[in-house]
């Protein structure tokens, strides 16, 4: 059966991830399709998602606002596959305090039980990339592209922990739902989307 990812096109890295989840179908020989989505209607006909990176204040904000959180939050708390990369991380988390300015009230989705560091490693001049492993999700080099990147401070017991730069957090799992501090939309590598559409592909079929 075809399978249909989504990815949030509120703000940041859209048309990047629509061509690395459209190459990893190639790759895989998957029947799928993706597509941008921003209503709550499109949202709710989804398989998959993936939240891009950006600034989460506005893509969390403007979800508010046209009432897609409410469904973002019901279809993943019902088992939705979702990626959140960087911006998209921090929307998925319970908690997240800027590195300088501290607590922002931005609107969060809390579905996962991490607590993070927004800008952790720095403003948009220290942005850097660094090779990664990923090796319990089967991907042992990865190049992460880190850009105001958040690191993830705290995690609950029934968080995974994938990936580790100089000791802070950059990569979790929780079941179905998988957070990247790092930008694998920037790279030509599409290990990360492979792996995510057979996520989804698994989890419907
Ligand atoms: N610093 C941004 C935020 O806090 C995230 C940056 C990114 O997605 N590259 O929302």
């Amino acid at each position: 059966m075809s399978i249909n990812i989504g990815v949030l096109s509120i703000q940041g890295d859209v048309q990047e991830n629509l061509l690395s989840t459209k190459t990893a179908f190639d790759e895989l020989g998957i029947d799928g399709k993706v597509a941008d989505v921003k209503t709550p209607e499109d949202i709710s006909q989804l398989d998959g998602l993936i939240i891009p990176g950006g600034e989460s204040t506005t893509i969390g904000q403007l979800s508010l606002i046209n009432g897609s959180m409410k469904v973002l939050k019901e279809k993943i708390e019902n088992g939705m596959p979702v990626l959140g990369i960087c911006a998209g991380m921090i929307l998925l988390s319970r908690t997240a305090d800027d590195r300088v300015v501290g607590k922002t009230d931005q609107p969060l989705l809390e579905i996962l039980d991490i607590k993070l560091e927004r800008n952790s490693f720095g403003r948009q001049k220290e942005s850097f990339e660094a090779e990664m492993s990923l090796d319990s999700i089967g991907i042992p080099k990865f190049n992460g592209v880190f850009i105001r990147a958040p690191s993830v401070s705290d995690v609950g017991s029934d968080v995974e922990v994938l990936s580790k730069f100089n000791e802070k957090i950059v990569a979790i799992r929780k079941g179905n739902v998988i957070g990247t501090s790092f930008h694998p939309e920037l790279t030509d590598d599409t290990s990360l989307h492979r792996y995510f559409v057979n996520l989804v592909n698994t989890s419907k079929n």
